[in-house]
C-alpha cells in the first residue's frame, strides 16, 4: 500500500484489534487522521492509562484502581451477599439492572480444560477462601447458560454443597419473544427448570 509509514503502522495496529480486518482499520486510521490533534492525544493517553491504572480488587477480582474495588470498599453493599460472575463485563451488566446490592466475585473465565482453565485458574479456590473467611448467607451464580457457564456453574454447586450456604441461580429462561421453537436445549432446560407456578395462587 502506498501510505506514509507511519500511517502504516496505525493501520497495522488497529488491525490487529479483534473484529477490524485490514480495510475498516484502514478506514478507521484516515478517519483519527482527520481529527483534531486533542482528540487523538486524549484517545493515546486513555490507551496509556487503561494498563498503567487498572489493576484487580484484591477482595473480588474486579477492575479497581486502587487495592479494592468501588463495590468491595462501599459501605453500603451487603456483604453477605455474594454474586459470581465471568467477567468484569456481566457484572457491569448486572450493576446496570440497579437492584442487586451484595458483592461480587469475578472468575475471568469459565472452566476450560483444553485451554488449561482449571478451579485455581478460575478462583474457585479463592472464593472458598472467601466463604471460609466471610459471613456469607448467600452464593449466586449468574453464570451465562452456555455449555461453559453450564459445566462451571455445575462444578461450584457442588463444590459449595456442604457449605453452610444458600445457592441460587439467576432464573434464566425464554428471552421475551423468543419462540419455543427456536430456544436451544440449554435455555429450555432451564426455563423448565426455573418455571413459574400460576395456580393455585
Ligand atoms: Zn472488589
Amino acid at each position: 500500500m502506498a501510505f506514509p509509514l507511519p500511517l502504516k503502522r496505525v493501520i497495522e495496529n488497529l488491525s490487529r484489534l479483534p473484529g477490524l480486518g485490514e480495510k475498516s482499520a484502514t478506514r478507521l486510521a484516515l478517519y483519527l487522521l482527520g481529527r483534531p490533534e486533542e482528540e487523538i492525544r486524549e484517545l493515546a493517553q486513555s490507551l496509556l492509562e487503561l494498563k498503567e491504572k487498572i489493576r484487580l480488587c484484591r477482595h473480588c477480582f474486579n477492575f479497581a484502581e486502587d487495592d479494592l474495588c468501588s463495590i468491595c470498599s462501599d459501605p453500603d453493599r451487603d456483604p453477605g451477599l455474594i454474586c459470581v460472575v465471568e467477567d468484569p463485563a456481566d457484572l457491569a451488566a448486572i450493576e446496570a439492572a440497579g437492584i442487586f446490592r451484595g458483592h461480587y466475585h469475578v472468575l475471568h473465565g469459565l472452566l476450560s480444560p483444553r485451554e488449561g482453565l482449571g478451579p485455581r485458574e478460575i478462583r474457585l479456590e479463592a472464593l472458598l477462601e472467601r466463604l471460609k473467611k466471610e459471613p456469607v448467607r448467600e452464593v449466586l451464580i449468574a453464570l451465562s447458560p452456555t455449555v461453559a457457564g453450564e459445566a462451571t456453574a455445575s462444578y461450584l454447586v457442588e463444590l459449595l454443597k456442604d457449605l453452610p450456604v444458600q445457592v441460587t441461580r439467576l432464573a434464566c429462561g425464554l428471552a421475551l419473544g423468543m419462540e419455543v421453537r427456536y430456544a436451544d436445549r440449554l435455555t429450555l432446560k432451564r426455563a423448565l427448570l426455573a418455571r413459574e407456578k400460576v395456580l393455585p395462587s
